[in-house]
């Protein structure tokens, strides 16, 4: 069975319609997928349960939180549809994705790049709206040469549209997931670059908030590296994910299904369900 447990789609920052994301599963042979877009939901009310064939699709949602200065992201999965606090929870998640959009814009309008949010607004569409469509914004306007110019110059880490206190801590996102009867994962271990000791520490403080697993397979990945996130999944007694964090065709270390599957050893968060 092939598991792609993190993918995004128009709702947030994807390439993809959520039909066209399970189409292009199916393609890849994937048996279980999670759509999980950026602090929504929305994904999943555009879905034709008719073109999921034999696939089986897994409620989730990428939440934005902060921990210790550092904007991490935890994955939900098996999250609930129809569940008020949690609707409650992505809408609030929203609003800061709205307010932190008005913040980013007026710093850039201090670089000289004003009245940028009509155009970044058109982009999100009705998805969550992010970073990427900032960077797609300076790209239209030719304030940058690239989309990676962007996140270089304006909006990676550290940078002055990288805005992060605006997102919970990460221990009151992992309570939303576990009241809501889901699965909190850790997303992406390698993309916060922390060292070995703070990666520990993080790990720590998600399992005390209810954290259940960490994703010891994000997108191609270097087989060494999954070798020692799958010891750490164990000797914090922590659930193994997988995905490939697919956004958009072309990008062959983040392909749907692409990724090498779970290491023996682990625990896969799926044999909880
Ligand atoms: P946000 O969710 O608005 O905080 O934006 C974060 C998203 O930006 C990530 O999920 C990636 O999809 C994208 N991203 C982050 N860094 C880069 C980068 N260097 N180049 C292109 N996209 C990036
Ligand atoms: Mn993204
Ligand atoms: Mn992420
Ligand atoms: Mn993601």
């Amino acid at each position: 069975m092939k598991y792609d447990l993190h993918s995004h789609s128009t709702a947030s920052d994807g390439a993809l319609s959520p039909n066209a994301l399970i189409a292009r599963a199916i393609a890849a042979d994937v048996d279980v997928l999670a759509i999980t877009d950026h602090d929504t939901l929305a994904a999943y009310r555009e879905i034709d349960d008719s073109a999921l064939g034999a696939l089986t699709l897994i409620p989730g949602t990428e939440l934005s939180t902060q921990w210790q200065k550092n904007n991490v992201h935890i994955v939900g999965l098996n999250v609930p549809l129809e569940c008020t606090a949690f609707a409650d929870a992505i809408a609030s998640q929203q609003r800061s994705r709205i307010e932190r959009a008005t913040i980013i814009a007026d710093k850039l309008a201090k670089k000289g790049f004003v009245d940028i949010l009509p155009g970044v607004l058109e982009k999100a569409g009705k998805g969550s709206i992010g970073r990427p469509h900032f960077a797609q914004q300076l790209l239209e306007i030719g304030a940058v040469k690239s989309l990676d110019e962007a996140f270089k110059k304006y909006l990676g880490n550290g940078k002055i549209g990288d805005v992060k206190q605006i997102w919970p801590q990460l221990d009151e996102v992992v309570g939303w997931i576990r009241d809501a009867g889901g699965s909190a994962v850790l997303a992406h271990p390698d993309k916060y670059h922390l060292t070995r000791s703070k990666l520990h520490r993080l790990t720590d403080d998600f399992i005390a908030a209810g954290g259940e697993a960490i994703e010891v397979v994000s997108g191609k990945q270097d087989k060494v590296r999954t070798r020692e996130l799958a010891k750490l999944s164990i000797e914090k007694n922590l659930l193994a994910s997988c995905g490939s964090d697919f956004h958009q065709p072309g990008k062959f270390w983040a392909e749907l299904g692409h990724h090498s599957p779970l290491p023996q050893e682990c625990t896969p968060v799926w044999d909880r369900w």
